[in-house]
């Protein structure tokens, strides 16, 4: 039997250790955190994690630097923090790439599904089929009529296999079952430097990097992904009313830490993300770029791991159809 004074010292040494726990946790973060973006500086997936690492700093009093790791479609940043220190102060945001990279590599530097942690959805940003200023064709009939016939002169730029841009120009080429040559980047910034520059024809990329472009009337803008025409995109047409039926796609992003990062430090952090994505700033920002913040719900980690396995199963058939993969 236990004597009175051992079983008063365990329960000293307990309360010991809660208090280290819970003093762990009330200290984190004690400094500046990195937010990997596997792609450019400049391009859409930076622009979405900027705004939302700039809100998550004033609410955790540290710094959420951007550290831009663009390569290989988005698996390069990944791998980076796959094996990254899982203390909570290196974490991951990147998109749909996420999913359809697990089935589009053949091999990849970590296993998707059991690399990291889930913090929480950010948004789910449209796509636009773009062109060069003074690229031909005039609508999306005209379009698909001119690619057809100079399917070996067009070219379609985009961020490298696994980027949403490849995922969308994969599926522009396989509605209109004609293959195009395509032009690989490190991130859809300097793609549309490209486009804006006229070395480059078209691109389906996500609104975040192309209302503002499409509003100045610098590039042309033929259809946009979602179900609906956006607020602020209302000249343009739905792919979908465009006659390329089932066209429709949206690029959720999540945020993501190395695999074993404690449960308090990822908890802090996903209630910072849903700060953030209530931030006047943030929701005002993102809707001049034509998309919106998840909801609080989404914003947690239960709601991205259910996203990235649901993601993970739906793109799967469909990259195995088509049969191109990337070693
Ligand atoms: N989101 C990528 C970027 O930020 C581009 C892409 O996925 O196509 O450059």
């Amino acid at each position: 039997m236990k004597t009175l004074k051992a079983m008063l010292g365990m329960t000293a040494l307990a309360a010991v250790s809660l208090i280290a726990v819970s003093a762990s946790a009330q200290t984190y973060p004690e400094r500046t955190i990195t937010m990997v973006v596997p792609f450019s500086a400049g391009g859409p997936t930076d622009t979405v994690a900027r705004l939302v690492a700039e809100s998550m700093s004033k609410d955790l009093g540290q710094q959420v630097v951007v550290e831009n790791v663009g390569g290989a479609g988005g698996t390069l940043g990944a791998g980076r923090v796959a094996q990254a220190e899982a203390d909570g102060y290196t974490v991951l945001l990147h998109h749909i790439g996420m999913a359809t990279s697990a089935t589009l590599y053949r091999k990849l530097a970590y296993d998707t599904l059991n690399a990291f942690e889930y913090v929480g959805l950010v948004t789910e940003v449209p796509m636009t089929i773009v062109a060069r200023k003074d690229f031909e064709p005039t609508d999306i009939k005209s379009l698909i009529d001119y690619v057809k016939a100079n399917k070996d002169k067009v070219t379609v730029a985009n961020a490298g296999i696994g980027a949403a841009s490849h995922l969308c120009g994969m599926m522009f080429m396989s509605a209109i079952e004609t293959p195009l040559v395509t032009v690989p980047y490190k991130g859809t910034g300097p793609a549309m430097t490209d486009l804006l520059g006229g070395q480059v024809d078209i691109m389906c990329d996500q609104t975040t990097n192309t209302t503002k472009q499409i509003k100045g009337g610098t590039i042309k803008a033929y259809a946009v992904t979602s179900p609906e025409r956006l607020p602020v995109l209302p000249d343009v047409p739905t792919a979908i009313e465009s006659g390329l039926a089932d066209f429709q796609v949206g690029i959720w992003h999540g945020v993501y830490a190395p695999k074993g990062t404690p449960t308090e430090a990822v908890e802090r952090l996903s209630k910072s993300l849903q700060v953030a994505l209530k931030d006047e700033n943030v929701v005002a920002r993102f809707a001049e770029l034509g998309t919106e913040p998840s909801s609080q719900e989404d914003a947690t980690p239960a709601a991205l791991k259910a996203k990235l396995e649901s993601e993970i199963a739906r793109w799967k058939p469909v990259i195995e159809a088509a049969g191109q993969y990337a070693d």
